[in-house]
Formats: structure tokens, sequence, C-alpha cells
């Protein structure tokens, strides 16, 4: 029976970032993925042959997301910081294009998660992420297995009436094959927790608790353009005129496409949209068909010259996005187990990538490997800071 020093469970950027740093320590690590590619909702997307980032990847310039990248770059060796840009989003009304203030009091109800791409500076990358995703798996230096659902966590047997904590030995993929190690990171929605950890070690009250958050999923719509829509640069968030309880979206347009692509394929521009839905409305499809209906009538209405040359489409959910309640300890590792630790980026409290960056980090501060050493105590300093900043600028 082999048994690895870690087990990463989810290849997105929070665990393959992780499994990266760990491999360059010990090659005695297994990274396992479900989907039949890996990347997560960071990997590289294709509209009409024309590779692009899955959604748009704003980052917010802060001194907590320029400490996170920097920490990236040392892990790749390669500058990723390319500038800070001012972030001036705009909105559209019946007088033209014009600054967004702000919603007065028609803020959405998940403005927490929209917040996020109001923030008034953006760190610009050198690389688009999938191709940061493509650079962390080419230096990973373990095995992976792909197409290898995690379905149960398997503990060592104890004891009746024993006190000692349960310790994790393996999990099942797929709900038969058996992999051994030591550690192990979890590194998928958090809220799958309460379907893998048997009911002994987190009991069905805990797992109640890990439902009781409302859940955001992000909508990413992505267009593709035959024609050069617009020039301007920046994003726009749009909010529709009817009160149907369906939020703004935010979006921009890509540059125009530069004319070597083959002619058949040729998108002048591609644009990329978000909105968020919660989870128990996502249940019903035809409340997603909504969404999407106003997401592209109020792009409709602030570009209609575009609305004939929209040749193709790209639409995709994510999972939910916020973190139910959950007892941790306080090394990062779950309540009782102390050989699991929750990297799932849901649980920071940046969302998207801002909070994948942070959890993968302090996940290997916790683990004492590499230069990841910030302590979580700075992290908690830094959050707060940058908390107080955003709510000056949205003020
Ligand atoms: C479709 C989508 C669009 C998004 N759009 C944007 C955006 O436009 N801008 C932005 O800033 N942020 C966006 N986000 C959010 C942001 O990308 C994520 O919050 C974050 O970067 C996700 O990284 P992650 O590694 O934590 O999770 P993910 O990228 O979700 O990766 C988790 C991985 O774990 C795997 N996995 C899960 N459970 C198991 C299991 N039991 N066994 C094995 N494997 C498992 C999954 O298949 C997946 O590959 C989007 C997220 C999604 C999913």
């Amino acid at each position: 029976m082999h048994i690895y020093d870690y087990i990463i469970i989810g290849s997105g950027l929070t665990g393959q970032t992780i499994a990266t740093q760990l491999s360059q320590e010990t090659q005695n690590v297994l990274l396992i993925e479900a989907e039949a590619f890996t990347g997560g909702s960071n990997r590289q997307a294709l509209l009409n042959g024309n590779v692009i980032d899955a959604g748009i990847r704003f980052l917010p310039a802060n001194d907590l997301s320029i400490k996170a990248v920097e920490q990236l770059e040392n892990l790749l060796g390669l500058k990723l910081i390319k500038s800070e840009k001012e972030n001036h989003p705009q909105t559209y009304d019946a007088s033209g294009f014009k600054p967004f203030v702000g919603f007065g009091d028609k803020s959405p109800e998940f403005y927490d998660q929209f917040s996020y791409f109001l923030s008034p500076k953006e760190l610009e990358l050198t690389l688009p992420v999938h191709q940061i995703m493509e650079l962390l798996k080419n230096k990973y230096q373990g095995e992976t297995l792909m197409r290898s659902h995690v379905t149960k966590f398997g503990f060592a047997e104890q004891e009746e009436g024993s006190k000692a904590e349960p310790q994790l030995t393996h999990v099942v993929v797929n709900g038969s094959k058996t992999y051994y190690a030591n550690n192990f990171i979890f590194a998928g929605p958090v809220r799958d927790l309460a379907l893998i950890v048997p009911d002994d070690v987190l009991n069905i009250r805990a797992k109640a608790k890990l439902k009781k958050d409302s859940y955001w999923m992000a909508i990413c719509l992505d267009l593709f353009h035959q024609d050069l829509t617009t020039e301007q640069e920046g994003l726009f968030v749009l909010d529709g005129t009817t009160d149907d309880g369906i939020g703004p979206c935010a979006g921009r347009f890509l540059p125009g496409v530069a004319a070597d692509v083959s002619p058949t394929q040729k998108a002048q521009q591609i644009s990329q949209w978000i909105s968020f839905i919660d989870l128990t409305t996502a249940e019903e499809t035809e409340n997603v068909g909504e969404v999407l209906k106003k997401m592209k009538r109020q792009i409709k209405r602030a570009f209609p010259e575009m609305s004939d040359a929209i040749k193709a489409e790209r639409i995709f959910m994510s999972p939910p996005l916020s973190g139910g309640e959950l007892k941790m300890n306080s090394n990062g590792t779950l309540h009782k187990v102390n050989n699991l630790w929750i990297a799932s980026a849901s649980m920071n409290q940046y969302p998207n990538l801002l909070g994948s960056l942070l959890q993968s980090q302090m996940t290997l501060a916790a683990l004492g490997f590499g230069g990841f050493q910030m302590a979580k105590a700075d992290f908690a300093e830094e959050q707060a800071e940058t908390t107080e900043t955003q709510t000056e600028a949205e003020l």
C-alpha cells in the first residue's frame, strides 16, 4: 500500500498552487481532479477558436493582492504584476454612459460578491490567468489523477469510547478506488464536505450549518462579436430598468482581436459579463434563463449597435461561491481532524481570484512551506485595512 505525503483534492487555482509548491519539497504528492481537465474555473476557455480566460478575471489592486501575486511570482520565478490600473466603472442610462457612483438604496442582494469588481484599482497581470494555470501545472512534480471524484474520506478505526481525535487515512475515489496519505488538503467547494465527511466526524448539526449560508453562484456570459463594438476600456456596470428582482451585471470588452485569426473564426472583439444568482433560485433552470435574458437586455440597451454582430456565446455557472459555517482549528485544519486542511477559496473572506490566492497561501503558510510565511495575524491586519479602504471608496 502506497502512502502519499500529501493528497490535494481539486486542481483549480487554489489546489494547483498548493500542489505545485508542495511538490517542490516532496514528489510524493497526489493531485486528484474530478473533471477531465485541470484548472477548475481558471482553465482556458474556447470561444469559436479564440482562446480566452473563462469569465472576467478581475484582480483588485491593494496591498493584500500585490503580496499574494508576489508569492505566486516567487513560486513561478516569473514576473506577473504588470501594472496597477485605475478602475472607473461606467454605467448606462437614458442620458448615455456616465461614471458609476453606486446603487443608492437599490443595492443588489449579492453586493458582497459584486463589490469586488468595483475596487478603485485593478492589478494588471503580464499573462492571462489560464496561462498562469498552465505554468503552475508544468512546474508541478507530483502525480495527477483525472476524472476522479473524491466521494468519501476514510478514517482510522477507533476503539469504542476512544477519546483520540479521528485520523484521516484515505480517500475513496469514484466510489471504489482508495488512496492513502499522511496529509490531505481539500480545495473543492466547502459545501461538498457534507457529502464526503462521515457523520461521526462532522455531525448532522455541523452539516446543516454548512448549508445555512445563502450561496451565490456566478453566471458568466462570454460574447463573441463580429464587429468592433467599443474601444472604451474598463468595466461597465449595467442595471436594468425593470424591477424584477434580477440584479445588475458587470463586464468589459477585450481589445479587438488581431487579424491573423482564421477569417471563419475571426472575432473582432470579445466581451465578458458576470452576474449572480442564489443557489436555491438557480435550481430552476428557467430562473437561470431569466437572468441570462436580462443580462443580454442590459448589454444590448447600452450597446444597441452590436446586437446583430454577436456570433457566438459561452455561458457557465460557478459552484456555490460563499462558504457556510465550518468549525476549524486555528491552523486551517478541520476541527478535530488535524491532518485535513480546508483550503477551499470560499472559506476566505475575499471572493474570486483573490480568495483563491489568499486561501492557498494561508494553507501553505500553515504547512510551513517555502516563502509562504505571511503569518495569519498579518493577513487579518491586511484584510481589515483593505476592507476599510473599500468602504471609504464605496462611500
Ligand atoms: C465558472 C466560473 C466562473 C467564474 N468567473 C469568475 C470571474 O469572472 N472573475 C473572478 O474573479 N472569479 C470568477 N470565478 C471565481 C473564481 O474563479 C473562483 O472563486 C476561484 O478562482 C476558484 O478557484 P478554486 O481553485 O478555489 O476552485 P475551482 O476553480 O472551482 O476548482 C476546484 C476544482 O476542484 C475540483 N473538485 C471539486 N470537488 C472535487 C472532488 N470531490 N473530487 C475531486 N475534485 C474535485 C473541481 O472539479 C475543480 O476543478 C468563477 C468561478 C467559476 C467556477
